[in-house]
């Protein structure tokens, strides 16, 4: 198994930048964890450097897991399990084959992609990995999205790192908004906030595909997973804002207003944001703010990632 010197030491400190845009009397920044130094950035890179740690001391031969077409974490680990010499299988439902930029590479990458229909995805994962024990193999099984509590971590220490961010610079958050999908991001940052009994500030994830009460309660159950004895002491209902109404329509879905908001981005503040996670995640946190009347007040925007699936569309 390969090294890799990236992931051997702490993840570089992503910038945290000010937008020139106002909306509302707020001031806007963004931390860019696009810009992780591995695969194009994004969440799943600093999920991916804590699974790193967890298949080498495993001793995996072979990492597997699952995801669609689209997907940015799949992109991330058949990269990761290439650069360490390490087979790789994915998992991906058989419904969307349209080949995106993240597709192609996770092929380019010598992943092995495995389809299914979607609802016997589970059976799928089971099977195969008996298989490759039956063949003498160790394979590593990585939840799609990079959810557990490796994916949680990774998301308390950037929390961590904002907090050094802001005692660096003096600027204080009273928000933090990002797009919200499998919830390890979310239940990341809020546990880092809970841990460090910093209660003056709000967490908003932005659902980018689920309603409410499932997707709220999959958040709810990842920081009970992560905070284990301490769950009972330190969780409170107020801190874990969840908001679906954002969603236009689906995972994937957009509309021609979240459209013109990504090309602005792009074009005043030079910015890229896809449509399926952070464009529908900015855009959302717009609205929110103005439908609540939240004026006057430091706002601090995740963009986490997605770089791919914005290529995709801009060909269209
Ligand atoms: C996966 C992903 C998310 C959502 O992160 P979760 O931890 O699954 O909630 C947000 N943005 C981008 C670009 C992603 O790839």
């Amino acid at each position: 198994m390969k090294q890799l010197a990236l992931f051997e030491q702490p993840l570089p400190v992503t910038p945290i930048a000010p937008l020139s845009m106002a909306c509302g009397q707020n001031q806007f920044w963004i931390k860019r964890d696009d810009l992780l130094p591995f695969s194009f950035g994004g969440n799943k890179v600093r999920k991916a450097a804590e699974f790193y740690k967890e298949i080498k001391e495993s001793g995996a031969d072979v990492v597997m897991t699952y995801g669609s077409n689209s997907s940015n974490h799949c992109r991330i680990i058949a990269n990761m399990a290439a650069a360490m010499g390490l087979q790789c299988h994915v998992i991906s439902p058989a419904e969307n084959r349209e080949i995106l930029y993240n597709t192609r590479m996770v092929s380019q990458f010598g992943a092995s992609i495995e389809t299914c229909p979607v609802n016997e995805v589970a059976q799928t994962i089971e099977n195969r990995k008996a298989r490759f024990v039956k063949e003498g193999k160790k394979p590593y099984f990585i939840t799609g999205g990079g959810h557990g509590n490796p994916g949680t971590h990774s998301y308390v220490r950037a929390y961590e790192e904002i907090c050094a961010q802001e005692a660096q610079t003096g600027i204080r958050f009273d928000y933090i908004f990002h797009a919200s999908g499998t919830g390890a991001t979310q239940a990341g940052l809020v546990c880092g906030q809970l841990l460090a009994k910093d209660e003056a500030r709000r967490i908003v994830g932005i659902s980018i595909a689920r309603e409410k009460d499932r997707g709220r309660e999959v958040v709810r159950e990842s920081i009970e997973a992560y905070l284990g004895a301490a769950y009972e002491r330190l969780y409170r209902d107020e801190a874990l804002v969840f908001d679906d109404s954002y969603r236009c329509g689906g995972y994937g879905k957009y509309t021609q207003e979240l459209l013109d908001v990504t090309g602005k981005m792009m074009s005043e503040e030079g910015i890229p944001m896809d449509t399926t996670y952070v464009g529908k995640a900015f855009w959302g946190m717009l609205q929110y703010l103005g439908e609540k009347e939240i004026c006057g007040r430091k706002i601090l925007f995740l963009h986490t990632g997605g770089t791919p699936l914005f290529f995709d569309k801009l060909v269209l």
